[in-house]
């Protein structure tokens, strides 16, 4: 579904990814974990466009995407979160999600569940989902941390993309209220067919949901397997896990 190659991305004359490869099947989750400042968000960003990469090559439903627009590549199925909650705190919630189906879904993206369901019935269902429908009339800015993180994703799934992107999702939700979100994730999974990068601190989370785990460390792979395999994988237990 997304296959990079060779993702190299310098900030001066800083390398923060060098030759790095990712790939995500269909319904796939993969987990990407490893230190601060290893490159993960950098990776997010190279892959959604929001940042050129110096090179490498990045192909989506086998398109080359690498010269794509931000835009473009959203409505190509391909949206993300970011690591500091990014909603608009004056509109509601509502708004918040009708908005985010309109900026990716001009003029040809966003194929609705079938002609049944309108734009707002689908984001009714999806806050019903992730259990915040009842502050739908709420500004955004009144959510807690939590919440905003639900409503981010709630948006990030809105225009019914095949990948989506999670920037530390766990951030700032209350720990008792971290299983949830994982509920909440993966009935989102299920019901929307859909795929997940998540990038967390929180290996736990990362373990419990993902497929497959991608480690980072100093913007180079060092391990990419399941999670049984990177638990007992050496060279990450000295790295990052062990530490
Ligand atoms: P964290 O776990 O802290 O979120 P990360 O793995 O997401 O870290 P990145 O944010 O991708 O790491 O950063 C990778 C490297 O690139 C770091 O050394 C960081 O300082 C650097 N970097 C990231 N963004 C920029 C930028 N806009 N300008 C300059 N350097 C940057
Ligand atoms: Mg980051």
């Amino acid at each position: 579904l997304l296959v990079a190659t060779g993702i190299t991305c310098r900030f001066g004359g800083l390398v923060a990814l060098d030759d790095v490869g990712f790939r995500i099947a269909p319904g796939e989750i993969v987990g990407l974990i490893g230190p601060n400042g290893s490159g993960k968000s950098t990776l997010l960003s190279c892959l959604s466009l929001g940042r050129r990469p110096d090179a490498g090559k990045i192909m989506l439903s086998g398109k080359d995407i690498s010269r794509r627009r931000p835009s473009t590549v959203a409505r190509m199925g391909l949206t993300r979160t970011f690591q500091d909650a990014r909603v608009f705190p004056e509109l509601t919630v509502l708004e918040n999600v009708l908005l985010s189906r309109n900026w990716t879904t001009l003029p040809r993206f966003g194929a609705l569940r079938g002609p049944e369901e309108s734009v707002r019935e689908r984001a009714d269902r999806l806050l019903d989902l992730v259990g915040i429908r009842s502050m739908s009339a709420t500004h955004a800015g009144e959510l807690s941390g939590g919440q905003q993180r639900l409503l981010e994703l709630v948006m990030a799934i809105m225009p019914s993309p095949k990948v989506v992107m999670l920037d530390e999702a766990t951030s700032g939700v209350n720990p008792a209220l971290i299983l949830e979100l994982a509920d909440h994730l993966r009935l989102l999974h299920r019901e929307e067919n859909v795929s997940f990068v998540i990038v967390e601190h929180n290996v736990g989370f990362v373990f419990g949901m993902a497929d497959r785990v991608v480690v980072l460390e100093q913007g180079r792979v060092l391990a990419d397997g399941t999670p049984d395999e990177v638990k007992a994988n050496q060279e990450v237990i000295d790295a990052y896990l062990g530490a």
